[in-house]
């Protein structure tokens, strides 16, 4: 029973990101089904998932092909490794599934497990470039404050979120430039003028490090755990600019991004950003196995195969062959019934639309999105934008009260974050828009407002 299952879990189970005191206090949800666009508890609770889990389920919960796909190959062919010249059918189609739907510069794949074990490898990868080109003092990596790369302690490096930062010892060779995120650092300066201003830290911080120490410049198309930050779109036109200019490689983080997340396959695409290197994880196999890995552009796959030897990098699961039927059945789910193109334009405009009727709520200092991905900033003040009982967790009672409602929603900050699956309808998104109208009433009430 759940009771006993919870106490277990206090007991013995030790969860990511979860405060531990609170945690031994008061246990938390054990999730035990899921059907379409919905979880449900132990204790018989049905919520609307708004996350896609952990922004990865983008064709929710019932895609039965996927699941006798990995059953299939689990009968077939379990596991063999991809080490020392070996490979296996789903690995093969799966490179040459992913070469074909990425943009045309894409040609090969390193297949990891995660997206942070993807992250490092980016690094490898672009160290083992400039060696190999005989720039071998291009080593350092500029990422972007508020980010989130993985937990690994590379990527944990690269993430710029603070308290992780910390935790991790984050590597000396890894710096950080600022956010676009003009609600945040903006005020009053006009967005686009803002977008250019940020971007042009990257120019300073090659500066102050050397043009010839940076290798690379790492950022997603729009941070997801760091708030759904949407950038002006002077920013990225900008940045691309930069790190051409300068001999960057660019290193497009799309984990949260890719697979249909902000309207086209790729975050890249929606922002006409044309990266060297390109991660990947989460929706690849639609968050059912796990599953991550490198698009190695043409410039750096070029020198890589050009310069023969060993890239001295690899995990046991590499391409895992279960893994990659789950892959491989996902793409071709997303290409053969144009669930992407379907999303962008039914229903992440009504979405977005939708959203935008709680612009003029007392609490809500500011409603961004771009295709299935929002966020609702939560204020006490809309004209000073001062935020909403910052310390006594505002945006956490609101995010509390969606989840009592049978809503999942996250909280980042004083943000309320959302990334529905792809495959909700117009009636599904109303359900989610509502549940988060019935939060922001009772958090606007609860603090008086
Ligand atoms: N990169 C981004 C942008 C992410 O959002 C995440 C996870 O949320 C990662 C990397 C790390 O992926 P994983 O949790 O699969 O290691």
């Amino acid at each position: 029973d759940t009771a006993s299952l919870r106490k277990l879990d206090q007991s013995h189970h030790l969860h990511p990101f979860t405060d531990f005191h609170d945690y031994a206090e008061h246990g938390g949800r054990i999730f035990s089904k899921a059907e379409h666009i919905y979880i449900y508890d132990s204790e018989g609770h049905k919520m609307l998932d708004g996350m896609s889990g952990l922004w990865c389920c983008n064709l929710g919960y019932s895609q039965q092909s996927i699941i006798e796909a990995v059953y299939h190959q689990m009968q077939e062919l379990p596991y063999y490794n991809n080490f020392f010249n070996c490979s296996n059918q789903p690995a093969v189609e799966l490179a040459k599934a992913l070469v074909d739907v990425t943009p045309a510069n894409f040609n090969h794949v390193f297949f990891t497990n995660s997206g942070s074990e993807a992250n490092d490898t980016n690094i490898k990868l672009a160290h083992r470039y400039f060696d190999l080109i005989g720039k071998p003092s291009k080593k350092l990596i500029i990422s972007r404050k508020n980010a989130y790369h993985g937990s690994t302690v590379a990527a944990a490096s690269l993430g710029g979120m603070s308290a992780m930062h910390k935790q991790a010892r984050g590597l000396d060779y890894v710096h950080h430039i600022n956010q676009p995120h003009w609600f945040e650092e903006g005020a009053e300066e006009d967005p686009n003028a803002f977008g250019i201003r940020v971007a042009q830290e990257l120019i300073a911080k090659i500066d102050e490090l050397g043009e010839d120490n940076v290798a690379a410049f790492i950022a997603e198309p729009v941070q997801g755990a760091g708030g759904v930050i949407i950038p002006p779109d002077s920013y990225w036109p900008e940045v691309q600019r930069i790190c051409d200019e300068r001999d960057i490689l660019l290193i497009a983080d799309e984990v949260i991004c890719g697979f249909g997340r902000t309207g086209k396959w790729f975050g890249s695409e929606t922002y006409g950003i044309k990266p060297d290197l390109m991660t990947f994880a989460k929706a690849v196999t639609n968050g059912y196995m796990p599953l991550g890995g490198v698009m190695v552009g043409d410039r750096v796959a070029d020198v890589l195969l050009a310069g023969g030897g060993e890239f001295a990098h690899g995990l046991t699961y590499s391409g895992h062959p279960a893994a990659c039927a789950a892959g491989l059945e996902t793409l071709r789910i997303l290409k053969d019934t144009n669930i992407i193109e379907t999303a962008a334009s039914d229903v992440a405009p009504h979405f977005q639309a939708r959203l935008q009727e709680y612009v003029d709520h007392p609490i809500v200092g500011q409603v961004r999105g771009k295709g299935m991905f929002a966020a609702v900033e939560l204020v006490s003040d809309k004209s000073s934008r001062e935020r909403l009982a910052p310390e006594s967790g505002g945006a956490v009672y609101c995010r509390n009260v969606a989840n009592e409602n049978g809503l999942m929603v996250r909280q980042t900050g004083d943000a309320m974050i959302m990334a529905p699956p792809l495959v909700c309808n117009r009636e599904e998104i109303d359900i989610l828009i509502d549940k988060l109208g019935a939060a922001l009433d009772a958090t606007a009430s609860h603090f008086g407002i």
